[in-house]
């Protein structure tokens, strides 16, 4: 994908949620946490336009974590220094530095004293867990938990409300990550309106920043996160936007952005959200170079 729009200036396209490693054990920070492999996803973001790019590793691979939570999945992926993690974002590498830290209800303080610790430009807010069951993995997975589908939905969105009014986060991640099987898992009947309703309070009240990832589209389910009608409703709470791909690899940073550009425009949405220190500023949305 290439936008060109050079009659205007300071626009530009974002991408936040990268990691700059697959998932599973075998991919290690030292092979990964390197200037070369950063030049690889940079290259990709140029030839499509992305000047604003920022890292945020998943909290659960790194030792210090086991302070918060000691779910068994952690315990066995907890093993990186995060301290170290942080140097290097900062010091070899031009990516603003974030993290994927995931809501543990209960969990709040001890979070907030990992994050606070540390010299974030923002910190991504995920909902993987409910209670002890994964929504994402086959691993703990919720679906076998004998919850029923109507359970599993309405706890999902009451933790999303809960993940944005913790007041922990920068940006809320893939806000529907519950649909992420498709129809390989129990799919609730009707109109979700019920669903979204959940969380809207909290995302309202806590001004926190909505993620438009096109992971799902990579997914079984194959939709962008979120659906476009909660979408809509985070607009109309007032939440702004923050636009990624979640990557893994190179390849997929700003994997199909050309379909959550067209759904942005169609809700008239003209600004994303950029971070440094935690602190947000809204800038026009465009193709551009290198913001830092
Ligand atoms: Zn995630
Ligand atoms: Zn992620």
């Amino acid at each position: 994908m290439r936008i060109v729009l050079e009659s205007r200036r300071f626009q530009m396209l974002s991408d936040y949620h990268l990691h700059l490693r697959p998932d599973g054990h075998d991919a290690r920070a030292e092979d990964y946490f390197t200037e070369a492999n950063v030049e690889r996803y940079r290259q990709v973001a140029d030839e499509r336009g992305i000047g604003e790019l920022g890292v945020s590793e998943h909290v659960y691979r790194f030792e210090q974590v086991l302070d918060v939570w000691r779910h068994p999945f952690w315990v066995g992926y907890a093993r990186d220094d995060l301290d170290a993690y942080c140097s290097f974002v900062r010091e070899q590498t031009d990516l603003r530095l974030g993290i994927e830290a995931d809501f543990v209800a209960g969990a709040e303080d001890r979070m907030a004293s990992l994050l606070q610790a540390r010299d974030f430009d923002y910190v991504i807010g995920s909902v993987h867990f409910i209670r002890e069951g994964a929504v994402d993995m086959d691993d703990y997975s919720v679906w076998d938990s004998g919850r029923s589908v109507e359970e599993i939905w309405r706890r999902y969105f009451e933790t999303i409300g809960e993940a944005a009014r913790s007041g922990l986060f920068d940006v809320l991640a893939h806000p529907d990550l519950v649909k992420v099987w498709g129809a390989e898992r129990p799919l609730p009947d009707g109109d979700l309106r019920r669903y979204y309703e959940l969380a809207l309070d909290g995302i309202a009240e806590s001004g926190i920043a909505v993620e438009v990832s096109t992971a799902g589209l990579r997914k079984r389910v194959k939709e962008l996160y979120p659906s476009p009608v909660f979408l809509e409703m985070c607009l109309e709470v007032g939440a702004p936007v923050a636009l990624s791909s979640d990557a893994h690899r190179p390849e997929d940073v700003g994997a199909d952005y050309e379909q959550a550009l067209e759904l942005l425009d169609s809700l008239g949405v003209g600004e994303l959200c950029v971070f440094e220190h935690r602190e947000r500023r809204l800038e026009p949305i465009g193709a551009g170079e290198r913001t830092s």
